[in-house]
């Protein structure tokens, strides 16, 4: 037990040693080059010297924990980042390390905004299931607290294809349908590009790529508009940043683990780097 510990000890301190030396060589000497030609479109060049590395994040302790950049929405315990769409508390549940939808208590939107960004969001419709179509644990994850990714048990559950689990509602289906069973925790990972307005039109589209329980779900989906019921996605104007908002459909769907990180160019910085 010892002699193992003991060994164990001299690698770790052997391996900090080592980053250590590789972090000061590489401020000392040169990793890239200065004479290859200029990646089109950029000011950088192939295997630029001088290009600015990532900034380090350290990733969760497991998949699906938040990294070291994150923005924790939910830990289990305190829904201190939320609030109703008119500025008051929540009146959602808190209790066993989830939150619950207390139907009628209205919606839950963020106090802080964002725009480009990674949301990582874990969900659990109710089991056993009751309803059907979109009566059975419908809630929603929506960006920009406008367009909405669909929250609906849909393991066994038929209703229209831009209306499942895991759709742009109203606008985008899923890929596939890779949704668990009701009763099981479920993953959201999203990637969300949020559009550009310039003269009360789109200047660039919004986008949203989602992963739902690991499985690509909306590949770079093109936002058509906000999400409405019944009706043509409508443009609204909006700025960049915007609350995320989780839906209050008046069933008791639970959520745990949300955490997000805004995705901006400042990631890249010329004082931090890996390798
Ligand atoms: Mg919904």
């Amino acid at each position: 037990m010892k002699i193992g510990h003991g060994v164990w000890l001299v690698g770790l301190i052997t391996l900090a040693g080592l980053a250590g030396a590789a972090g000061a060589e590489e401020e000392s000497s040169p990793t890239g080059y200065t004479d290859t030609p200029l990646l089109p479109g950029s000011n950088w060049r192939v295997h630029d010297d001088k290009r600015p590395r990532p900034v380090v994040v350290q990733p969760g302790s497991e998949p699906g924990k938040p990294p070291s950049d994150a923005v924790i929405l939910f830990d289990g315990s305190s829904l201190a980042a939320w609030q109703t769409e008119k500025g008051s508390a929540p009146g959602w549940k808190v209790e066993h390390g989830y939150m619950e939808v207390v139907g009628g208590s209205g919606d839950l939107v963020t106090k802080q905004k964002f725009g480009d960004s990674q949301l990582h969001v874990e969900f659990r419709t109710p089991s056993p299931p009751t309803g059907h179509s979109q009566m059975r644990g419908n809630s929603g994850v929506f960006l920009s607290g406008l367009y909405e990714i669909q929250i609906l048990d849909s393991y066994d559950n038929l209703t229209y294809a831009d209306g499942q689990a895991s759709a742009v509602y109203g606008q985008s289906p899923p890929l596939v349908n890779a949704s668990r069973p009701p009763g099981q925790w479920q993953v959201y990972d999203i990637v969300y590009t949020s559009p550009r307005f310039a003269h009360g039109k789109v200047d660039s589209p919004g986008y949203v790529t989602v992963f739902h329980n690991g499985v690509v779900t909306q590949d770079h989906a093109q936002l058509l508009g906000a999400t409405v019921h019944h009706a043509l996605p409508r443009l609204v104007v909006h700025d960049v940043a915007g609350p995320v908002k989780l839906q209050d459909h008046g069933m008791p769907v639970r959520f745990r683990n949300i955490w997000i990180r805004p995705l901006t160019s400042a990631m890249i910085s010329p004082s931090s780097s890996r390798e």
